[in-house]
């Protein structure tokens, strides 16, 4: 058992960390606030190679896995700057072309997401289907040579800054059976694709959008993969790398929320001499905080180790925990912090309550907690599926 990250990840880990805090929470807000994107980090963060740290080397990746990435995820958001679209566009989107895209797809595709030129987005989330994949209407029908795709997404984050977006949808012969996916990557700009964008009590610079997608024309190889059977095991390809990295994510924002509010009760005195801090009703909460996303952090580490050697069975497993874990302890870290600030804590200022709809949001996107309960009661504790 190891615990200690490798002298290549470390740096990794320290030059990210000086990235995000050159940028940090007031960026993060600030593009937040006048609907503008984060286009500057993303673009440095490319540049540097922080993006494509998961990609082979021979697309202009790094050439690591989805340990270098959740590194990367975790920093930026320890910093103040959780970027939700690490997740969806070089977690989910390079590893499924990279592992299940034709030689073509991942040579159209790789560079860009390696160096961050180009962003591709993660459409499954329907309407009428919900946390049910399986029910999923998207439906893909050929057209000679062709793809024609119609149906709804919902919730789709970062579509206004994408240049394609990965649908997921099912072919039309399996349209009442069981679910026999395809993804497809589809040109944001496609005709037929249009897109509204919803109102989102979340205080982030990514946006959420309904997507409707009428006749959508596609060549034949929008479709990821050499064939139809590509697609089941190029949907589950990414649920890992995303559930890994979203946990990442969530970890990065506990430590972010647990420093800004330890930074605070060390300091503050309002009974003669000695600091909030000293009081334990204010230290415990923060210290029980503070142990939540280590244990969260110690399962996501578990998982992208497991992940990484190929030990997909286990990395499900653990992934799942590790999410649920790095949800929870998110949510937890935020309105403990928010608490021990006071009224500060309610402020823009002091960074902290900024992050109350996103932690929030951690514990329904992109797997709900109680998807992922039910998940460990089914595959961990035998009990039969409930729905
Ligand atoms: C900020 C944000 C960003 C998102 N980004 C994306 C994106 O980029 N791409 C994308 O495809 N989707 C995205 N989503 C969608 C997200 O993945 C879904 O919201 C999530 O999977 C839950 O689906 P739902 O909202 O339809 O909830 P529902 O399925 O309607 O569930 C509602 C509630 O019931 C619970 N529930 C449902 N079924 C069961 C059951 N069998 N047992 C116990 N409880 C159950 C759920 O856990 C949930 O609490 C995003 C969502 C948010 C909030």
């Amino acid at each position: 058992m190891n615990f200690d990250l490798t002298p290549e990840q470390d740096q990794l880990r320290d030059a990210v960390r000086a990235l995000g805090r050159r940028y940090g929470h007031s960026y993060f807000v600030a593009k937040a606030k006048s609907g503008e994107h984060t286009t500057q980090l993303w673009s440095e963060a490319g540049r540097l190679g922080y993006l494509g740290v998961n990609i082979p080397t021979e697309y202009g990746g790094g050439g690591g896995g989805i340990t270098e990435l959740a590194l990367v995820c975790e920093e930026l958001a320890a910093a103040g700057c959780p970027l939700l679209l690490l997740v969806v566009s070089p977690a989910i989107a390079a590893t499924v072309i990279n592992k299940h895209g034709t030689d073509e797809q991942r040579k159209r595709h790789l560079p860009g997401l390696a160096d961050g030129t180009q962003k591709i987005v993660f459409a499954i989330t329907e309407p009428e289907a919900g946390s049910n994949f399986h029910r999923l209407g998207t439906v893909a029908r050929r057209d000679g040579d062709d793809w024609l795709l119609s149906g709804r997404k919902c919730y789709i984050s970062g579509v206004d800054e994408a240049q394609y977006v990965l649908v997921v949808a099912r072919t039309e012969d399996a349209a009442s059976g069981k679910l026999k996916p395809a993804l497809f990557i589809v040109p944001t700009d496609a005709p037929g694709l249009t897109r509204s964008k919803l109102d989102m009590e979340i205080l982030s610079p990514e946006n959420q959008f309904l997507l409707y997608l009428d006749d959508v024309r596609l060549p034949a190889d929008a479709l990821v993969g050499e064939s139809l059977d590509a697609g089941l095991p190029a949907l589950f390809a990414g649920l890992n790398p995303e559930r890994i990295t979203v946990a990442a994510m969530g970890a990065g924002t506990g430590r972010y929320a647990i420093e800004r509010a330890s930074e605070y009760t060390a300091t503050r005195k309002v009974w003669g001499g000695r600091s909030i801090g000293s009081h334990q009703g204010v230290a415990h909460p923060l210290a029980h905080a503070a142990v939540q996303v280590e244990l969260a952090r110690l399962m996501i580490h578990k998982a992208a180790t497991l992940y990484d050697a190929g030990r997909d069975l286990e990395a499900g497993i653990s992934g799942n925990m590790a999410k649920y874990a790095a949800g929870e302890a998110a949510a937890l870290a935020v309105d403990t912090a928010v608490q021990a600030l006071g009224g500060a804590g309610m402020t823009t200022e002091y960074g902290v309550a900024t992050l109350l709809g996103a932690v929030r949001a951690g514990r329904i996107a992109p797997v709900s907690r109680e998807m992922i309960l039910n998940f460990v009661a089914q595959h961990v504790l035998g009990q039969d599926k409930s729905y």
